[in-house]
């Protein structure tokens, strides 16, 4: 190249790409069904898009749970499961592991997240007492209720509007907070209940500065905040990006950091912590941690192992490693940034800011037209599925449920479908095919029409609930 060419060429080239920190070692065909087959497949489904066969479906964007790819470590480490009943050698790694990232003293092995939240929920929530949060999660507060704890919402307001730009919707309102110590006495609070990135808000994380004055209220208050911390690696890295004073550390520094100023922490290691199974649960008090080991017996398996096999716990500690990575995660959020980017281009209603884990269709926006309790989210998860083949998930009026007390619905201000993007597994071309379909059914939002629901499970309706469209 001529000096002037390469001037040009120089300029053109401005904008430098980064790309994931990985290649591909090994494949998994998928395929596309014809749209026929689709509506066939929906209507069998119940128009619920948790009741479809994965064979058909094409690009599978219902949950980032238990569906991230495992690196060629990982899958080494599984041919090191020590499969002994009691006293794995993979428990102590993995023990060692989530002492060393997150820093908690003590660890509990579960099946899953929701193994971790019944222990805790059953082990420190008293019947009638209070457990506020920074807004619900389906499984926890269902835990917290069955222990005959109520959940209260003390996320910001700003949680609950999706064009709301504030860079940490998922922070801990301390005036709702102070106003409802004030009113039930801090003695009827069984603990702070904080999740990293809030799931049902979006995606919105949580900053150092929120928990650094809510741990001041708590210890002023004899309160303990234990940490929902499925995706607080993904909520670490907002924080460096996005909160004064953290640019220049690690993740793993800010994990650390955060994790210091709670008292313990349940996990669903689906999420962040990269395998298809495990949980855990993590305290540094010692009388605590005594009685979860006992329960933990009962109800997941031994506590060297507590419903894992040993290899699966193997692949867990070289998934927490691996997960805290600087350049793992920025590739790791910057492809949902990039599928909510495109969709922000074409004007298409989304919760911003993006959040970490996936893109949340505001279904208000598609379908103004269509009334709560015809369940607009469920209705555009349907239609996107029908559309191109790509499974999304309901969160709105549906997988909120009933209230308790009333019996009606809970109707949510949030009426989101969820396009959750799994780790290290679709590519740049796949997030292409997801936006161009979005676009599609939005520019055809003005012909749909509602559901109905015709089969309601009591628990959890979400999951298995059955509609019919109302013409
Ligand atoms: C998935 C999830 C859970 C429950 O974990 P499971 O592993 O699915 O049992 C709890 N909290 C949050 C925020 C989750 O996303």
């Amino acid at each position: 190249m001529t000096s002037a060419k390469l001037k040009t060429f120089g300029q053109q080239m401005k904008r430098r790409s980064w790309a994931e920190p990985w290649k591909i070692k090994a494949v998994e065909p998928i395929r596309m069904i014809t749209k026929e087959q689709r509506a066939r497949a929906l209507q069998e489904a119940g128009y619920n898009t948790f009741l479809l066969r994965s064979a058909d479906v094409y690009i599978d964007l219902l949950t980032d749970s238990g569906t991230s790819a495992m690196s060629d470590r990982q899958w080494a480490g599984i041919m090191l499961g020590d499969e002994a009943y009691a006293g794995s050698n993979n428990f102590y790694r993995l023990e060692q592991a989530v002492q060393d990232y997150y820093g908690y003293k003590h660890m509990v092995p579960t099946h899953q997240g929701r193994g971790a939240e019944h222990l805790l929920s059953q082990t420190v929530i008293k019947p009638g007492q209070y457990v506020p949060g920074n807004m619900y999660f389906t499984t926890t507060r269902l835990h917290q209720e069955l222990a005959g704890g109520t959940f209260i919402d003390v996320i910001t307001d700003q949680a609950h509007d999706p064009e709301d730009l504030h860079p940490f919707k998922g922070n801990i309102d301390l005036e709702k907070l102070g106003t409802l110590v004030e009113k039930v006495g801090a003695e009827n609070i069984a603990y702070i209940s904080l999740a990293g990135t809030v799931n049902m808000a979006g995606g919105q994380p949580v900053s150092m500065e929120n928990l650094r004055e809510l741990r001041g209220f708590c210890t002023r208050h004899g309160i303990r905040i234990f940490l929902d911390a499925t995706r607080m690696v993904e909520n670490a890295y907002f924080i460096q990006q996005r909160e004064e004073g953290y640019a220049d550390k690690t993740i793993a520094e800010i994990l650390k950091e955060f994790c210091s100023m709670t008292d313990g922490a349940w996990m669903s290691a689906k999420k962040d912590n990269l395998v298809n199974i495990g949980g855990w649960l993590a305290v540094n008090d010692y009388e605590l941690f005594d009685a979860l080991r006992n329960l933990v017996v009962v109800y997941e398996g031994l506590h060297t192992y507590g419903g894992m096999a040993g290899r699966d716990m193997e692949a867990l500690a070289i998934g927490i490693e691996e997960a805290v990575q600087d350049d793992h995660v920025r590739s790791r959020v910057g492809q949902v940034l990039y599928l909510g980017e495109l969709l922000l281009d074409w004007e298409i209603p989304i919760v911003k800011p993006i959040g970490g884990h996936a893109i949340f269709l505001n279904a208000r926006g598609f379908y103004p037209h269509i009334p709560q309790d015809q369940f607009p989210a469920q209705v555009l998860t349907a239609q996107l599925y029908l559309d191109s083949g790509v499974r999304g998930m309901e969160r709105g009026n549906v997988s909120a449920g009933r209230d308790p007390k009333t019996g009606d619905h809970r109707y949510p201000a949030l009426e989101l479908t969820r396009l959750a993007i799994p780790r290290r597994v679709y590519t740049q071309a796949h997030m292409d095919v997801v936006a161009e379909a979005v676009k599609i059914v939005y520019d055809n939002r003005q012909q749909t029409t509602g559901l109905k629901m015709v089969y309601e499970p009591k628990d959890l309706r979400f999951f298995q609930a059955r509609f019919e469209p109302l013409d």
